[in-house]
């Protein structure tokens, strides 16, 4: 708490909140609890949150408005604060506003984190990085919607508190959400579980395709864009699939591959054992954590799918 005195000092004037690109509920959780933290104990600062739109079922998240998804028009900023973002070239389109900023800070739990910033404060064995600002943060400033978005943050990232990422301090914080009233039942629901038709549908056409390789040790499916344009999808309908390929019964990993622009590719990768997928990722430029990570590969998603299961088994073999 401290830490955030010594960043939201009385000299800071302007300041931009930032997540990643293609922000995903921990990235748009943190950065509206930021959001309302500081304009709730920092009121002298003129603070602006900017991300990427995100996905319709975070739309309810405290702070968001069309304004958030306007690239902001000042040309520099006395502090800019990314949230849950890996590495500079993954902030989103406001990269040069980070690059004019008086100060710079990133607050995030990726291991990979190269510690891009004037000020880092980065702990990789969060499994959130809304977990990071929680700790944070003073107990008693934060309101019913900082939790709300903290909450958010935390079962998006930990897969409603299922992943190998759960620690007992993620409970313990969850507890402390809890008792600030957060609607968690209604949260999880709306803005985890449910599907919409188009999801729905999208996630049926790549099951109906599954791949496994190594013999079912890796669970694969692809899609290209002509495939999403027939299923009416767009990246942002695509969420729940690589999580649904990791389910498949012996799959140790899944991959999954969708085209982003015709010839280039965008990976999502999952591991469920000891394979180290951010390792496979930055063989192709990309990153993330052990046991989720990504990249994007030039060529059709047919052709990277069969790249990347390579590279995936031969890490795969590098660890029997
Ligand atoms: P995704 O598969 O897109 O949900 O990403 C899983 C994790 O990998 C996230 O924590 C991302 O931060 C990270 N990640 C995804 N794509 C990239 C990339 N191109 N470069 C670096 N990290 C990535
Ligand atoms: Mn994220
Ligand atoms: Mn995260």
């Amino acid at each position: 708490m401290k830490r955030l005195n010594d960043i939201f000092t009385k000299d800071i004037q302007t300041a931009v909140i930032a997540g990643h690109v293609n922000p995903d509920g921990d990235c748009v959780g943190s950065a509206t609890a930021l959001l309302g933290y500081v304009r709730r104990n920092y009121p002298w600062i003129d603070v602006s949150l900017y991300l990427e739109r995100p996905k319709e079922a975070l739309m309810f998240l405290p702070g968001l408005c069309e304004e958030v998804f306007t690239e902001p028009a000042m040309r520099s900023v006395d502090l800019f604060v990314t949230c849950d973002v890996s590495t500079k070239d993954r902030i989103a389109a406001a990269g040069a506003l980070f690059d004019a900023a008086g100060k710079t800070v990133s607050i995030d739990h990726h291991a990979s984190n190269p510690l891009f910033a004037d000020v880092n404060i980065v702990d990789g064995e969060a499994g959130s990085c809304a977990e990071v600002l929680f700790t944070l943060f003073e107990e008693e400033k934060i309101s019913r919607d900082i939790a709300i978005s903290l909450y958010t943050g935390i079962i998006h990232d930990t897969g409603v508190f299922q992943y190998s990422n759960v620690r007992p301090s993620t409970l313990r914080i969850a507890a402390t959400l809890l008792e600030k009233g957060v609607p968690a039942a209604k949260i999880i629901d709306e803005s985890f579980n449910e599907r919409t038709l188009v999801q729905n549908r999208v996630l049926g056409y790549v099951l109906a395709r599954e791949k496994t390789f190594m013999e079912g040790r890796i669970a694969a499916g692809c899609i290209s864009l002509e495939e999403m344009r027939q299923c009416g999808a767009e990246k942002k309908d695509l969420d729940p699939i690589v999580a649904s390929l990791r389910l498949t019964a012996g799959a140790e990993c899944a991959v999954f591959v969708y085209e982003t622009e015709p010839g280039t590719s965008k990976v999502s990768l999952r591991s469920s054992s000891e394979t180290d997928v951010a390792k496979v990722a930055a063989l192709f430029g990309g990153g993330g954590h052990t046991k989720a990570a990504g990249c994007t590969v030039q060529g059709k998603p047919e052709e990277v799918l069969v790249l990347l299961t390579e590279a995936l088994g031969k890490e795969m073999n590098a660890d029997d």
